[in-house]
């Protein structure tokens, strides 16, 4: 007897996906510092948002704290997350005599050098980004209290009064839509036509490829995988993107066991992204669970490339050189 014939699906495969430059030198921090110096190593925050990651790096000795008063009088390495801190998180480590490493992407350190250079100016600053997010706790505590005002919305753009609207400026969190934020822009522009800002707006190359990536594929299937875990801002914006672009189902999963089999009834074509923190071999054990289940034709459609884009690890952590 022979098996049933499985039936056909086409999958296309966004690019880029998954994991960034960000991404990869905060795994590798907590990493080699494992390495390094040996377990345990502490990190403040899950170093980025996927819980794979978390829980791989966890088995291999990492401790993950939400604060700093969680970890006790220690000589081990203390990691800070890609997400950035508050300046007074490394001045408590320092209190603490703590071996602090950062891993906060050198993206986002540079929207905090914006921040204190337009608070420098005496500019006031308007954040264009998610309240409570991580990142904008970080970016916010790079200044005294209510020196960066938060703008999560357009309504929010439309009502907000500055103290002086010849005197401002603004930045954003790295991760947003890029739709959306261009909206928010507009509006603050439209309304204060001196504030100051970035060339375009703070979101990375990262989320600004993955979405445009979406982007050219969304129209084109009947429903988009997203792979990341739900606390990645960057990955449930390229849900939100998937469907705006008109594809009738866009989910996002942790993972191939999280799929909901009922969801690709009469689906012939699917799309495949990944969050920036999500790692590849999550991508290919959902392709393997397809394939169980279909015969499957795989395609790419690639919007970018990002070879050659490389963060070097924090200065500790660097292998020595001869110049060294
Ligand atoms: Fe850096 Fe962007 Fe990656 Fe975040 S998503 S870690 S800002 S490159």
């Amino acid at each position: 007897m022979t098996a049933p014939r499985k039936p056909e699906l086409h999958i296309v495969l966004c690019s880029p996906r998954g994991f960034c430059a960000g991404v990869v030198r905060a795994i590798d921090t907590v990493e080699r510092a494992l390495k390094l110096y040996g377990p345990p190593v502490y990190v403040r925050h899950e170093i980025v948002h996927n819980r794979h990651v978390v829980e791989s790096l966890r088995t291999k000795g990492a401790i993950f704290v939400e604060e700093l008063d969680e970890i006790p009088d220690t000589d081990a390495p203390v990691v800070f997350s890609a997400h950035g801190v508050p300046k007074s998180i490394p001045a408590e480590a320092e209190r603490r005599n703590f071996f602090a490493l950062d891993a906060t992407c050198p993206l986002v350190t540079k929207v905090h050098r914006e921040a204190e250079i337009h608070f420098k100016r005496g500019r006031e600053i308007a954040m264009i980004g998610h309240a409570g997010h991580p990142e904008v706790v970080g970016t916010l505590g790079q200044l005294p209290p209510g020196a960066v005002i938060l703008i999560e919305t357009v309504e929010q753009a439309k009502k907000f009064q500055p103290n002086d609207a010849s005197k401002l400026a603004f930045v954003t969190q790295t991760t947003l839509s890029i739709d959306d934020t261009a909206a928010i822009v507009a509006t603050l522009k439209a309304r204060f036509p001196d504030i100051i800002g970035p060339h375009k707006e703070d979101i990375c190359y990262a989320t600004t490829n993955r979405q445009l990536a979406v982007k050219k594929v969304a129209p084109v299937v009947d429903a988009m995988i997203v792979v990341g875990s739900p606390n990645s801002s960057n990955s449930q914006r390229l849900r939100e993107v998937a469907e705006h672009e008109g594809c009738p189902r866009a989910v996002l999963v942790n993972g191939a066991a999280d799929l909901d089999w009922s969801m690709f009834e009469g689906v012939s074509r699917l799309g495949i992204t990944a969050g920036a923190s999500a790692p590849e071999v999550l991508v290919e054990e959902i392709l393997d669970a397809f394939a169980e289940k279909y015969t499957l034709r795989v395609d790419s459609v690639s919007a970018a490339s990002e070879d050659g884009i490389f963060f070097p690890l924090p200065r500790p952590l660097r292998p020595a050189t001869a110049a060294e």
